[in-house]
């Protein structure tokens, strides 16, 4: 070998191993599977995720006067606002003015900016963050920790000026992993469109929309990694398992060895279940079950082309709303290209799911909720809101009726007066839809998710105004338990194969079947390997999986047999606890797909430090 080649097969990873340095494990929940060996590209922040990485020579000018810009902007917001208030009201947003005019801040930023390379959002954060810091080290009481929060608002005023004018650009490269705080599911949208090797956040839950998002794309992710961001710093070598949770900094020689191993194994299995693209998804013994995707962006539509056709069961319009709320053309072509393109698959639109941790409340009526999970969220919104509604319905109708496979599903109901309420208002587009067009348009299938525990209970009732049932577990889980699907210091309770949820979800089963009525599952529970032997035991009609684990999911129910788990399913419904359904299942599985417990979705108590 060349003396050339030799140096450039020295990869950086033994330059990294020739520091010596320790290898450090950190656990966290494991939300994608999938493993990347790569370095730490850290982002700081807790609102926004922002880029630790130097900018290149010719960027830095740019950077500044972005500062400079989004620095006049805050300000005269700020005025703005003042002009408005009395006078006790203004004098909180005085120290707020004062930093934005001081010329020290002004300068340090600059500075930074153009000494250290950095872009203009990472300086203004890290020059308030020591102030605010030093603040907080010297507070003897409450009066200076709100003066530093306030600091700290000011930071992110000015990054979210930065970005209106600049959206911000997710810049990695081949070997990098995100590492984050965490990841707004606006900026998540924003990172699928660069390319992203592996995620690592110190916040996030298992079913936040962050976390389905990164899912969709099949992208190894751990979150809840506390302490994180205190150790990674840039370029530092890591490794990312996503299937785990396992996340390793200046992993060592045998640790990098065994994963290559299993990240060479993992890439055959997946490519090994293409071979299922077009098969059938039916039980052992006969038993079909339907399989559909949810979908969170348009785009996604395209993956059906890997993992075969198929309908979908859940399409999230959030990011639509985010876009096109008023505009009816927009969202009748997308609505109805994505029917074209299922056709002549049934594809399910759930109106805007908008509020809590979803796009958009804020932007209408302007009211920051102390309890937004509970507050106006889902169909809530809508009914408050019903111009917006009556757009989205008009093009869903207006896509229906040249398509004619779309159904309609509301999120979030709690009461049956919610959906009498939608029900009237879609008749009356329809009806008013079929005045101008001159021709009979038809209301399409109506449901509902069920993913509070109002409707589960009452589902009975429910079953006689609409069409089809879909259980949301993702929320019926966060409501059942009362426990926040984002809250990683929660996230050991949140759980949604506990018995509770199951009780429920055999309940709605047993009460939407006697009224005839479809009941499919689009939680997250229908993608976990864990979740389908116990909702095909339950007897649910479909499922609504994440894409990127719709073959693994159709490989599984043809391995499995329906006569076979009712007993075991039984077994399910009598535990007391999710650890018992958890060891119940995982019985099963490994007899009938121990892959899936290898790559996808190991047993909870592995925990990865013996790679011998
Ligand atoms: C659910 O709650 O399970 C669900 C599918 O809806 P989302 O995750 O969008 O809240
Ligand atoms: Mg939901």
């Amino acid at each position: 070998m060349s003396r050339r080649l030799l140096k450039n097969s020295r990869s950086w990873w033994r330059t990294a191993l020739e520091k010596n340095k320790e290898e450090k494990r950190f656990k966290g929940i494991p939300i994608s599977p999938g493993i990347f060996i790569g370095k730490a590209a850290p982002f700081i922040g807790e609102r926004y995720a922002i880029s630790t990485k130097r900018i290149k020579e010719e960027e830095v000018e740019e950077q500044v006067n972005l500062f400079k810009e989004a620095i006049k902007k805050a300000r005269e917001s700020l005025l703005g606002m003042t002009e408005q208030l009395d006078d006790r009201l203004r004098a909180i947003l005085e120290p707020q003015i004062r930093i934005i005019d001081d010329e020290s801040f002004y300068n340090k930023v600059i500075n930074t900016i153009r000494e250290e390379r950095r872009y203009a959002e990472y300086a203004v954060k890290k020059i308030i963050e020591d102030y605010a810091i030093r603040m907080e080290y010297h507070a003897k009481d409450d009066y200076i920790k709100d003066r530093a929060k306030e600091l700290r608002q000011i930071a992110d005023l000015i990054i979210k000026n930065m970005r209106e004018s600049s959206p911000t650009r997710f810049v990695l490269d081949d070997q990098d992993i995100l590492v984050a705080y965490d990841l707004s599911v606006a900026d998540a949208i924003r990172l699928m469109n660069s390319r992203v090797n592996a995620i690592v956040l110190e916040d996030g839950g298992k079913t936040s929309h962050t976390a389905i998002i990164v899912k969709d794309f099949r992208i190894p992710a751990v979150f809840g990694v506390k302490g994180i961001l205190k150790e990674a710093e840039d370029e530092t070598p890591m490794i990312v398992d996503g299937t785990r949770g396992l996340v390793f900094l200046n992993p060592s020689e045998p640790t990098i060895h065994y994963y290559k191993k299993i990240q060479k194994e993992f890439r055959s299995f997946t490519e090994g279940l293409l071979k299922i693209r077009d098969a059938m998804s039916i039980t052992k013994d006969g038993h079909a079950v339907s399989l559909f995707v949810n979908i969170d962006f348009p785009e996604e539509v395209k993956s059906l082309e890997v993992s075969g056709k198929s309908g979908i069961g859940l399409f999230r319009t959030e990011i639509i709303f985010d876009q096109y709320k008023y505009d009816e053309e927009k969202q009748f072509e997308i609505y109805k290209s994505i029917a074209e393109e299922v056709y002549p698959h049934p594809v399910i639109i759930r109106v805007f799911d908008v509020g809590a941790d979803k796009f958009g409340l804020y932007e209408l009526n302007h009211i920051i909720e102390q309890n937004p999970f509970l507050g106006v969220r889902g169909i809530r919104a809508l009914l408050k809101h019903r111009d917006i509604f009556e757009i989205q319905l008009r093009a869903i109708l207006r896509a229906h009726r040249e398509v004619g496979n779309i159904k309609v599903m509301l999120p979030m109901v709690s009461l049956l007066e919610e959906v009498e309420e939608a029900r009237e208002i879609t008749e009356e587009v329809a009806y008013k839809l079929s005045q101008e067009l001159r021709e009979d348009v038809l209301v399409p299938k109506f449901g509902i998710m069920v993913e509070t525990p109002a409707s589960a209970i009452m589902a009975d009732k429910f079953a006689n105004y609409v069409d089809f049932f879909s259980i949301g577990t993702n929320d019926l889980t966060q409501y059942t338990l009362a426990v926040d699907r984002k809250n990683t210091d929660v996230s050991d309770i949140y759980n949604h194969l506990h018995p509770s949820v199951l009780r429920l979800i055999k309940q709605v089963v047993e009460m939407g079947h006697e009224y005839n009525i479809l009941v499919e599952v689009c939680g997250e529970l229908a993608s976990d390997p864990y979740g389908v032997p116990v909702l095909l035991g339950l007897g649910v009609d479909g499922l609504s999986v994440t894409p990127s684990s719709l073959l693994e999911t159709k490989e599984l129910i043809r391995r499995l047999s329906y006569e076979e788990i009712k007993p075991i399913v039984k077994d399910v419904l009598e535990s007391s606890t999710a650890d018992e359904v958890r060891y119940i299942i995982g019985e099963l599985l490994k007899e009938k797909f121990p892959q899936v417990l290898k790559f996808i979705s190991p047993d909870r108590n592995f925990n990865g430090g013996n790679h011998d």
